[in-house]
This record gives C-alpha cells, structure tokens and sequence, in this order.
C-alpha cells in the first residue's frame, strides 16, 4: 500500500498512547491569507475517498490562517491555503458529544436529542432510552458503508467513544481505554486503516483532541511546554478582547492568564504537528488527487475570555470553528458567507458530487453555501445547558441566557462586548422571533423522531411529516440575512 506505516515513529496500538513526538515541524510564519471571493462560478471536482478531520476546542482565532499571530497552526496554514476556508461558521452547539451528533447526521441538537456529553450514551444497536432518533436518524459512516465504502473512525477521549453512538457505521473503530489519548496514536492508526484499504474507497475519521484542556497539560511532551511566552503580542491580544486580569476559577492555583494562553497555543501546535504526520503522507501520495479532506472544529473554548473557562455556551470565541475543505479540482478561495456545521455535507456534495449521498443530503437540515441559489440566513446555535442559545447574521448577533436577550452589532463589535438591543429593538423583534421559530421546528422534529416504532423505524407518514418541517425555510423574519439592513 501507499502509504508506509514503518514511517511512523509510535505505536499502532490504539489502547497504548505512549508515543512521543520524534519530528516535530520547525517553526513557520502564517501562510498568507487569500482573498476574500463571492463564489460564483460552476464548481466541480472529483474525489472517492474522504478523510473528516475534527480537532477538539479548536477556537478559529487561534490559528494563523484565521490570523493568529502566533505559530500555533503552521500546516494547518498550508493545508488552508489549499483549500475553501470558511470564516464565519459556527457550530450548533459547543459541546464534544452534540456537535459530533449534528456533523455526523446533518441536524441541530434538538432534533437529534443528543443534548451533553454522554446524554446519548449507551449502545446504538439497543436504542438510547428517551432518544430515538439516535435509531431513526443515519449517520454519514452508515451510509458510506452501506453503499460499500470502507470506513474507519479513529477517536481520542471519551466524549466520542463507542459508547456515545458515534462509532456506528465504522468497519474499523478504535478508541483510548482512558479518557483521552494524544494525536500520534488516533494519526497512526487511522494511516493503518487506510494503508490497508488498498484501491478501496474509505471514508477515514479523526478525531483529535490535544487542544482540549486541562490548559496546563501534564500530557503534552516537555519540549512543547515552554514553546511561548507572555509578550506584549500576547498582552495586547487578550486585551483586544477584554480578556480578564486574572481568572477566577483559576485564581487560586495561581494560574494567570498569559499562562492559561500560552499552553493553550502550545496545545494547538502539538495538534499542528499531528496534523502533519496525516496530511504529508497523504499529499506524498496518489491520494492526494482522490480524497477529498475536511478539518473542522467542533467548538471554540474560552481560555479565560469573560472570566470563564472552557465552552458550552454562545459566546463567538466558543462557537466559531475553522472549517477547511480541500476537494481535488477545487480551487483554494476564502468563502466568507455565514454558515452552519450543518451546511457541511450539502456542501462538500456540491463540491464532490462522487461523493454525495441523495439519501443523507435529504436528512441534513443545512444547505449549499456555495449553490448560485443560495440565500444567507441567520445561523442558530445552542449553548450545553437548557435556555443558552442565539442567532447569527452577517452583521448581527442575537444571544439569549437566562440574564435576557442581548444584540451585538459584529460590523463595529466583532468580539461582543457591547450590548447594543436597546438601540436596535425592531432588530431584535426579528431575530428573536426567528429564534424562537426555529427553536420550535428542530423540538418539533425531535419530537416526530420519539413516535418512531420500537425497532426505530419512522413509518412514512413521520419521514414525510419530517421532511415537511423544512425548517431552514418558512423563517418568520422573511428569510435572507435578518436584519442586515437596519442601521
Ligand atoms: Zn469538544
């Protein structure tokens, strides 16, 4: 096969995680960003193979392909230049089990019921108690296998084991015995797997998580531990972005800030470096010009911004994701329309159109950003707890917690510091209304999905009653980009 496993420097056990980084890649200036383009012109591709890359808390400012004036990212910048780089997408929720949910079916949190971590546990095969539509919905792997794929998924903490539902489909599965496992491991494994397809197509995923806290990684090799330090670079970064003086939850083991920042760009480079490890033996290989490769986030973190930790609820550093899709016969372009995790798939099909499935494209609620049609709607997202949620326009951000409503004008306030709703309140009667309607259709999904039979099959009256829903049309707000005109 292509691709020489003996080339790697660790293990192939997935249970054993105790590689060290032996070839780290020298340190590299962002790739430059290319220009901001409106697609326009007819697209067309060729791929049959598919390798869907998700790198655990990756925020997209971190990156230096999204601007980030660090070297966290320095083949992640070459892979984007590379590729349709995505600026504004958002994930539906920021949470590691959901999110996995929404990319790997096609619709929101609500109507597949996954809400927080491990709330979808238990074995597929035996149905989820309370949660049928883990049973009545497909997730991509399963149609990818039935239409005679190979599949294989390669994932690296617990949020994403088997036991969450998301290993259905796959051939091959392999995951940590512990709670996370380092990037080589989850990398070599998933080049196994694909070494051993032969000229079958595969659809291979990765799940990397060396970004995700604890901030102060104990797991991480040494030499990456002292790789930044705290600078005025870093000092006017955080205050850019009114991060706090000092992090309350951390307050007491005398964590500052700078550290809790530099460890975490030390963490994304150790995932960099990963990244490298899967994409130079690709791209050293015919399969560069077969497969088609997809790297996505599936949630920002906080990294003490706004005195918190972590993700979970709609704040943009927490749901913004970098989203990166290099297709053979596409060219690179930066796509800065505003988007959903969800329009992945009916995108990536308009792309590479060997690759799309008729059946998965009707169960995914998003849509083509790229099709000449395509008409921008405000983006629904959800925070991990009950009555977190929010809309996002190209101009403005609607975010609803428990305190009430706020409006974020983006154009002047791009990091959401300002509270502008009392001066645009016809702006927030539309977005609103919008919210609350869509909030109602992905509920009443969800709840067609809890009359299914107890062997988990809709019968077609239900599938017909679903695809009615539609709920990306029939916005109340008239559709378009909701209140992008109000000054
Ligand atoms: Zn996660």
């Amino acid at each position: 096969m292509l691709l020489a496993v003996a080339l790697l420097a660790c293990s192939l056990s997935a249970t054993r995680p105790t590689c060290r980084v032996q070839d780290a890649a020298p340190a590299a200036p962002p790739a430059a960003a290319p220009e901001v383009t409106t697609p326009s012109a007819p697209l067309d591709g060729g791929a049959r193979n598919l390798v869907v890359v998700t790198i655990d808390t990756v925020r997209a400012d971190r990156l230096g392909c999204y601007g980030y004036f660090r070297d966290t990212s320095p083949r992640l910048d070459r892979f984007a230049a590379e590729s349709l780089r995505f600026t504004r997408c958002l994930t539906p929720v920021a949470q590691t089990t959901p999110s996995h949910w929404s990319l790997f079916t096609g619709v929101t949190p609500h109507e597949h019921q996954v809400l927080t971590n491990f709330s979808g546990g238990g074995t597929r095969a035996g149905g989820v108690k309370g949660r049928k539509s883990v049973a009545t919905l497909r997730l991509l792997a399963e149609r990818m296998r039935e239409r005679g794929v190979k599949t294989g998924g390669f994932v690296a903490s617990a949020p994403t084991k088997a036991k969450t539902g998301l290993a259905a489909g796959f051939d091959t599965f392999t995951e940590p015995d512990e709670m996370r496992r380092l990037g080589q491991s989850v990398v070599a494994d998933a080049l196994a797997f694909v070494d051993g397809c032969g000229d079958a197509p595969f659809f291979a995923w990765l799940h990397l998580f060396d970004a995700h806290e604890p901030l102060k990684p104990p797991y991480l090799p040494t030499d990456y531990m002292d790789r930044y330090v705290e600078d005025d670079a870093l000092r006017g970064w955080l205050r850019e972005r009114d991060f706090p003086a000092a992090i309350t939850a951390l307050a007491k083991r005398g964590i500052s800030v700078a550290e809790v920042n530099n460890h975490y760009d030390s963490a994304l480079r150790h995932l960099d470096d990963q990244l490298t490890r899967l994409l130079d033996r690709l791209d050293r290989s015919p399969l560069r010009e077969s497969t088609a490769v997809v790297i996505v986030a599936d949630h920002g973190t906080a990294a003490g911004q706004r005195d918190h930790m972590g993700h979970g609820m709609c704040w943009d550093e927490q749901l913004r994701v970098p989203l990166l899709i290099r297709v053979p016969g596409i060219e690179p372009r930066v796509i800065d329309t505003p988007c959903s995790m969800l329009d992945l798939w009916p995108t990536v099909f308009g792309l590479a159109p060997t690759l799309a499935d008729a059946d998965f494209a009707t169960q995914c609620r998003g849509s083509d950003v790229l099709a000449a049609d395509h008409v921008e709607r405000p983006v629904f997202s959800m925070g991990a707890k009950p009555n977190y949620d929010s809309m996002t326009t190209r101009r403005w951000k609607l975010l609803r917690d428990p305190d009430g409503v706020r409006l974020f004008d983006l154009e002047s306030d791009p990091h959401e510091a300002k509270d502008v709703a009392a001066d645009h309140p016809e702006v927030v009667t539309r977005l609103k209304a919008a919210l609350v309607a869509e909030v109602a259709r992905h509920k009443k999904a969800g709840q067609l999905h809890q009359r299914a039979g107890a062997d988990g099959v809709l019968d077609p009256k239900l599938v017909e009653e679903l695809r009615a829903l539609g709920y990306t049309e029939d916005d109340p707000s008239g559709g378009g980009a909701v209140g992008d005109d109000d000054s």
